[in-house]
Order: C-alpha cells, then sequence, then structure tokens
C-alpha cells in the first residue's frame, strides 16, 4: 500500500504578527546602529555578538523549557523569528546548528549536567557547536563511519577523521558520532555521540576553502582525543536512532527555500513597478513556489509543535526548496542578463546573481543530497 504525504494546511497563529513586528525593528535598528551596520559585504554571516543579542531577546532556544534557559514558546514563534532572520540577510551562523539541533538533540538525550549547564548557555548565545557526523568515506551513508572510541578509565579516547565540519574552526563544542563497538550484522548497531570540547588535546582543525573563496568548513582530525564518560550523549550503541532523529530539525525549516531570497528582492528592485508580461510572469511563477514552500515548511513546523515526526514531509520540503533554489539564479539570469559578479564595488543585482551562482551547488548536498532525500521520500511512501 502507498501512503499518502501529509501537509495540513496550517495559518500562522495571529499574535505570531506582533513578534514578526518586534523582529523587524529589532533588525532595523541593527541596520542603522548596531552589530549589522558594522558588516562589511564580505562578511560570512558569522556573529557570536549578533547571536548574544538575540540570545538576550529570548530568541534562541525559543521552544526550550524556561527551567534550561528556553522560552517554552511555539514552533510558529520560531519559525517568524528565523524567517525574518534570513529574509534580512542577519548573521546566524553562530548560533544556527546549536539552536536547531545541537540544543533539542541534547534536552531529548543529554544527562541533567548536559541540560544545567550546555543547554541554558546555548540559548543565551555564548556557546558554539559543529556537527561531526561526515568522513572522508562517510558522507550519505553516513552508518559507515570509521572514527572510533575506545572505552579508558572515567572516559573515551576518540581516533578518526571528521569532513566538512561547518564552522569547526570557531566552535566551543562538537557532536559527533563515532563507533563504540565493532561493526557487527548490523551496521547501525554500536554508534554512538559524544560531545567533544574543541579545546581538547587531540582536537586538530584544518581549514577548507569553498567555492566562495571563504572558510566555512573543515577537515578535524581526532588523534587520542580523551572525551569523559559524562560527554557521552544518551545511550552507549543509541547514536543511529539519536542521529536521524537530530535530521528531522535539520531539513524543513525556511532555511531550505530562502538562501537565494537577497536575489529574488533584487531581481524585483532592477524590474521596477512596470515589468513586462514575461517578467511578471516570471516573477509570479517564484514567488508563487516561495509561497507553496513556505506553507509546506509551516505545516512542517505545526506537527513538529504537536511532538510528531514528520521525516518524510521534512525531506521533501528540502528537496523542493533547495531544487527552486539551485534553479533561481539561471532563471535571473535569462531574465534579465548582467556579468555576475561577486566584487562589492559592482551593482547590487550584479553582485546578488554572483553570490548566488556560487553559494547554490552546496545547498542541495549539505544536510542530505537531493538522490538521499529521495529515498527517504521513496521509503516513506511504501514505494521501496
Ligand atoms: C556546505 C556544506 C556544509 C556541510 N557541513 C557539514 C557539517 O557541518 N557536518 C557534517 O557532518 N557534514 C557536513 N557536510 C557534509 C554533507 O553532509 C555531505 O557532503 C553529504 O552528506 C554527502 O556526502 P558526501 O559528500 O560524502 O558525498 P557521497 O555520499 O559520496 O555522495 C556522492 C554522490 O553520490 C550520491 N549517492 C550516494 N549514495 C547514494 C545512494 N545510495 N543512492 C543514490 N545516490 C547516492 C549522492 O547523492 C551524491 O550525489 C557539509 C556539506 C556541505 C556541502
Amino acid at each position: 500500500m502507498i501512503a499518502g504525504l501529509q501537509f495540513d494546511p496550517i495559518s500562522l497563529p495571529p499574535e505570531t504578527e506582533t513578534l514578526r513586528k518586534e523582529v523587524r525593528a529589532f533588525i532595523a535598528e541593527e541596520q542603522t546602529s548596531g552589530t549589522l551596520s558594522q558588516r562589511n559585504s564580505d562578511d560570512d554571516g558569522y556573529c557570536p555578538e549578533f547571536s548574544r543579542k538575540l540570545g538576550a531577546r529570548g530568541w534562541l532556544g525559543m521552544m526550550w523549557p524556561k527551567a534550561y534557559g528556553g522560552q517554552e514558546r511555539t514552533a510558529f514563534d520560531r519559525y517568524v523569528v528565523n524567517e525574518e532572520l534570513l529574509v534580512s540577510g542577519a548573521p546566524t551562523s553562530a548560533h544556527f546548528v546549536a539552536d536547531r539541533q545541537s540544543g533539542p538533540l541534547l534536552l531529548r538525550f543529554g544527562t541533567d549536567q548536559h541540560k544545567q549547564e550546555i543547554v541554558p548557555a546555548i540559548a543565551r548565545g555564548e556557546l558554539t557547536f559543529c556537527i561531526g557526523m561526515s568522513e572522508p568515506h562517510s558522507g550519505s551513508d553516513l552508518a559507515s563511519v570509521q572514527t572510533s572510541a575506545r572505552k579508558t578509565d572515567g572516559g573515551w579516547i576518540i581516533n578518526g577523521t571528521k569532513l566538512w565540519t561547518s564552522w569547526a574552526h570557531r566552535a566551543d563544542y562538537m557532536i559527533t558520532l563515532v563507533r563504540t563497538s565493532p561493526l557487527d550484522k548490523d551496521r547501525h548497531n554500536g554508534l554512538s555521540q559524544f560531545v567533544v570540547d574543541m579545546k581538547s588535546p587531540g582536537v586538530e582543525v584544518r581549514p577548507i576553502i569553498n567555492l566562495r573563496g571563504q572558510h566555512d568548513f573543515n577537515e578535524i582530525m581526532l588523534t587520542d582525543c580523551f572525551v569523559p564518560d559524562s560527554m557521552m550523549v544518551g545511550g552507549e550503541g543509541q547514536g543511529w536512532s539519536q542521529v536521524t532523529s537530530e535530521l528531522g530539525y535539520e531539513r524543513s525549516g525556511p532555511e531550505r527555500f530562502l538562501s537565494t531570497f537577497a536575489l529574488f528582492r533584487e531581481l524585483v528592485r532592477v524590474i521596477g513597478p512596470a515589468p513586462t508580461p514575461t517578467e511578471a510572469a516570471a516573477i509570479g511563477r517564484m514567488a508563487v513556489h516561495m509561497m507553496t514552500l513556505r506553507r509546506m515548511s509551516i505545516s512542517v513546523a505545526g506537527m513538529l509543535q504537536e511532538g510528531r515526526a514528520p521525516n518524510v514531509e521534512a525531506a521533501v520540503v528540502k528537496d523542493r526548496g533547495t531544487a527552486f533554489e539551485r534553479e533561481m539564479p539561471e532563471l535571473v539570469r535569462l531574465l534579465m542578463p548582467t556579468e555576475p559578479s561577486r566584487d562589492a564595488e559592482v551593482d547590487a543585482y550584479a553582485r546578488a546573481l554572483g553570490d548566488a551562482m556560487v553559494l547554490v551547488p552546496q545547498l542541495t548536498i549539505q544536510g542530505g543530497t537531493r538522490e538521499i532525500l529521495r529515498v527517504v521520500i521513496a521509503r516513506g511512501l511504501g514505494l521501496r
């Protein structure tokens, strides 16, 4: 039997509009006299000072229990804050991983110590995290990770290499997936997660420069790195089920279709108030795509709010959202030709096009490639 996808039609509750106004006012203030006014055009979107300001306003860890520094607000409130930050181009890289993934993971599987000491500091925007899942020979096939942890007195000794680890060079901690017991018939057994302090002896972070000429991801060599027992997350051998639950949070947010929004806005600006029918149709088509993706994404937020695990729907949002983002620069270039550029001195439209062209290839790879998402979707629909 073929199961169906379920995207319940959900509208954002009216009270979120008050919050939206607050976020917009804060961003406007920051753009004129705050941290945002000091950003330069080659900024990499990583600004701990701005993240701490969000933390002080209660806009990080918004859904988490108040006992652990959260605000006990809804998934819709969190959605609105993220949406406004993304469309304004605010720097979210310093807190994004911890707010979206590491905090929820620690709240779900971590010890009391993790919840009392680490989680509140994430909510204040004071601690940054990276995700150590991928390795040189383990990306899509994550269960094949070879980094291993061997038991020793009071903790574990980790050896191995992690790859493509975003912001590892600036992170305080990494949540990593490693093998804690030898391979058996089921490769998903014997994997565990640890919180690794990035200042520990035996952690070496090597930069990898991306297509944009920027340093955001890394290779990490772990050599006899000691991690205390207290830093294991969840149960020994439970890493696989924990990691797969984490991917649900990762795949469905507005960041999965708004990464190229700055280009869309520039296109609308250069076309101006009197578009030709062809221009109007193209802009309308792109807007409709974004509106539909937004409704699907909000629907997933609603299911997360109800405590459901809409992994297949989240995979659909990421697949469709990033496919749209990948197409956009080409659609825009054909509609309004210009020489794309990454030079800060050229006009804003050429710059937005240049930025988007070198950004989009990564979007359908990070967080699960298209092919892998389609496997998840096919399985979820009972087709495989
Ligand atoms: C910008 C960026 C940031 C990243 N940040 C992080 C991070 O912070 N932490 C982290 O752990 N990882 C990170 N990654 C790594 C990312 O998760 C992996 O690149 C991704 O999972 C793919 O793995 P891979 O690169 O090893 O490619 P592979 O798994 O080798 O895949 C190569 C190609 O083969 C296809 N393929 C593989 N298996 C199958 C299959 N079974 N069926 C059909 N096709 C298949 C893939 O779809 C892909 O097209 C990041 C990647 C990028 C691009």
